[in-house]
């Protein structure tokens, strides 16, 4: 089965390639198939986000087509950064400032309880599915670790007391938010295979 990914992220396109399988699918990231449109992701959740994305490509070569978009959700933030975590603390997408703003605004707070959720939008001829992967966790007072990327270092997995940025990337890779998700989207691809 041939699906685009929505990205132009090379890395992540042949790691959600290892995580559907190659014997199931065979993914094209947007480099691959030469699609250079920007497509400004202006939806106001999640799901409008990954779905702004899908339609995008969709609209452009008639393939089907998937995409994925994360949030890191904070519940005494009211769910922030949410739909603007890779934005927090400004149009850089700096992983250091948006880390540094994260702690100011939990600075003294007990409750530190937050999730990463990925959603994933499937256009397989011509419907719209959506997919969602969740791993709870909590905030770390301080930063730890050096792998990984973007919040990784201030983010502690449920049933661990290390952040990601201290896991090893299997470990990682095997609870992650966008991990569940691609399975749930595997598990779909299945039973239509
Ligand atoms: P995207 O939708 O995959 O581009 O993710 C949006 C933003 O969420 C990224 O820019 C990162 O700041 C953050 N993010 C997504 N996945 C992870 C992760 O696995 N670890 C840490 N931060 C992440």
């Amino acid at each position: 089965m041939d699906l685009i990914f929505a990205s132009h992220n090379t890395h992540k396109v042949r790691e959600v390639e290892d995580i559907l399988g190659k014997e199931l699918v065979s993914i094209k990231g947007l480099d691959d198939i030469g699609f250079h449109d920007e497509i400004e992701e202006t939806g106001g959740t999640l799901v409008e986000n990954a779905l702004i994305k899908a339609r995008a490509v969709y609209i452009k070569t008639r393939q089907n087509v998937f995409s994925d978009d994360t949030g890191l959700e904070v519940y005494a933030l009211d769910l922030a950064p949410g739909v603007h975590t890779a934005r927090y603390a400004g149009e850089s997408k700096d992983s250091d400032a948006n880390m540094n703003k994260l702690l100011d605004a939990l600075a003294g707070r007990q409750d530190r309880k937050a999730r990463f959720r990925t959603v994933v939008a499937l256009i397989y001829e011509g419907q719209e599915y959506l997919f969602e992967g969740i791993v709870d966790g909590n905030i770390s007072v301080n930063r730890a670790g050096v792998k990984g990327f973007g919040y990784d270092p201030v983010f502690i997995p449920q049933g661990y007391d290390k952040t990601f940025a201290e896991l090893d990337a299997e470990i990682k890779n095997s609870i992650s938010h966008r991990f569940r998700a691609m399975q749930a989207l595997r598990t779909f691809l299945q039973d239509l295979a």
